[in-house]
């Protein structure tokens, strides 16, 4: 019998459909891959054995019964542990968030769950999102299945590894400054940033409330197209969702043509600092994309120069507010101050906040305090979005010459555990070129373009459109991942090394 974590979630509901193999066998498999490999990847902060498999046993009674079900029903997921799932364990990575179960589902959940995908548990995560290789986890780091001693990017690299691993088909991310995209990178997986307001931030843990978004990430474009199809759309309890249809990105998917359209390479993003695979593989998808027929032409984005600084200050200022919630008095980790007999309310949310979060996250509280504190506001955060302005004015004059940008993901392929640890500055630069699109509020997605000569380890190429123009992103990411196959016999990821199972 094939082994059903191999299959894309699009082959598992084809064969759903044609009743060859059932909701629970599919989540089972999956539930015994994570128990066989999971020990050494660590991509999940929580399994939900029952709950997966009963929402499984509950869409086989249905199909059995006649009753018409969503089509990716039984096609088991993990979701980042940054969207609050009811009844479930949401912590963000964060020790301030222990043994918080959530009364609520995101609106991501929630759909997830009327049309019947079995969620598998919650995936590891940098603690509240801010970092790119999951080591600010408060429970420990998740490891790259390409190699274990090296990080699986991040935030999201627990929802990346998942998939990359085989431990599930579908995983949802959420990338507020390239957290989808660049794990996708470095684990040889899709990940797609949506357009902002085109899939509900209710119910996801803010870290930056004007960059957030959650979004697909799989192990192939199409898998990526059906799980934005379903996640995506208006949603009345997210007050920045957009009311319109999610862009037709399962057709476009389909169609997977280049021809005469026109790309445009970014000039500011791909030459120092980006490794030598990295600019080689990046090359080479765009010598395909000509001779597969497109018009492409280098574009100058002066401003995203300044995207990362801008950043900084835009991201810090929102995520310094948006913690401040964390007060250890409704809900969390509620540490007593040493030393006194009757502490303030004041001392408990101090001695909390100390003990409950990390050192990336009070270095972003300090400094978001600190650019919106009056005397600095102006010039800090005021000029930071002076430059987000100039940063979708680019974007515009860009996309009035060509109808999609491409650039490298990340500038690197994975790197080893400790290695930029220590080193702020060197951690923020992996999103140095996924940040100008959560600045603009474009979608953005990142497909696998191939492995560095240098370490054999994957690299990604990141493809950029303007708002609600995902359909553009999802055909010309297919044709890639389609050429590219063409090229290795198959998919990226069957070049990963098989990870040990231990039973
Ligand atoms: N790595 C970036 C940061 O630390 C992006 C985070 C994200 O997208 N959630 O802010």
């Amino acid at each position: 019998m094939t082994d059903l974590t191999r299959l894309t979630a699009a082959a598992l509901a084809d064969a759903f459909a044609a009743r060859e193999v059932s909701a629970v066998e599919a989540t089972q498999a999956h539930l015994d891959r994570i128990a066989a490999v999971d020990s050494d990847v660590h991509a999940f902060l929580h399994v939900d054995v029952d709950g997966a498999l009963a929402t499984a046993r509950a869409v086989d009674d249905a199909r059995a019964g006649g009753t018409a079900v969503h089509p990716l029903a039984g096609v088991p997921i993990a979701v980042k542990d940054l969207l609050a799932t009811n009844g479930l364990p949401t912590t963000c990575g964060s020790k301030i968030l222990q043994g918080w179960i959530p009364p609520y589902d995101a609106t991501v959940v929630a759909r997830l769950k009327v049309a019947g995908l079995p969620i598998l548990g919650k995936t590891n995560m940098d603690e509240f999102a801010m970092g790119s290789s999951t080591e600010h986890s408060a429970y420990g780091p998740t490891r790259n299945p390409w190699d274990l001693g090296r990080i699986p990017g991040g935030s999201g690299g627990g929802s990346a590894a998942a998939v990359a691993a085989y431990e599930t088909p579908l995983a949802v991310g959420t990338d507020t400054g390239g957290s989808i995209r660049q794990p996708g990178a470095v684990t040889g997986t899709v990940g797609v940033k949506p357009t902002y307001g085109g899939v509900s931030r209710y119910g996801l843990v803010a870290l930056a409330s004007s960059l957030d978004q959650a979004g697909p990430v799989t192990r192939t474009v199409l898998d990526a197209a059906l799980l934005h199809q379903l996640i995506g759309g208006h949603d009345p309890l997210d007050s920045t969702s957009i009311d319109s249809p999610v862009p037709a990105v399962v057709e476009a998917t389909r169609r997977a043509d280049v021809s005469g359209m026109r790309i445009g390479v970014i000039a500011e993003l791909g030459g120092e600092g980006y490794q030598p695979g990295v600019r080689a593989r990046f090359d080479d998808v765009v010598a395909l994309l000509s001779k597969a027929g497109a018009d492409v032409v280098e574009v100058s984005c002066p401003s995203f120069d300044y995207a990362l600084a801008a950043y900084y200050l835009i991201l810090p200022s929102e995520a310094s507010s948006n913690l401040a919630k964390f007060d250890a008095m409704r809900y969390g980790l509620r540490v007593a101050p040493d030393g006194v007999e009757v502490p303030s309310a004041e001392e408990v949310m101090s001695a909390s906040r100390a003990a409950g979060f990390g050192d990336e996250v009070k270095r972003r509280i300090i400094l978001g305090t600190y650019a919106l504190s009056s005397g600095y506001y102006d010039a800090y955060y005021g000029s930071a979005q002076k430059v987000r302005t100039l940063i979708a004015r680019d974007f515009d004059a860009a996309f009035e010459e060509v109808d999609v940008l491409v650039s490298p993901t990340a500038p690197t392929t994975a790197f080893r555990f400790g290695d930029k640890l220590d080193d702020p500055l060197a951690m923020y630069l992996n999103d140095i070129a996924t940040i100008p699109a959560n600045l603009a509020g474009v979608p953005g997605l990142s497909v696998p373009s191939g492995l560095a000569d240098e370490d054999g380890l994957p690299v990604g190429v990141q493809l950029l459109a303007p708002a609600l123009a995902e359909d553009r992103l999802y055909n010309v990411a297919a044709a890639i991942e389609a050429m590219l196959a063409e090229q290795w016999g198959g998919p990226l990821l069957a070049q990963a090394p098989e990870l040990e199972v231990r039973t």
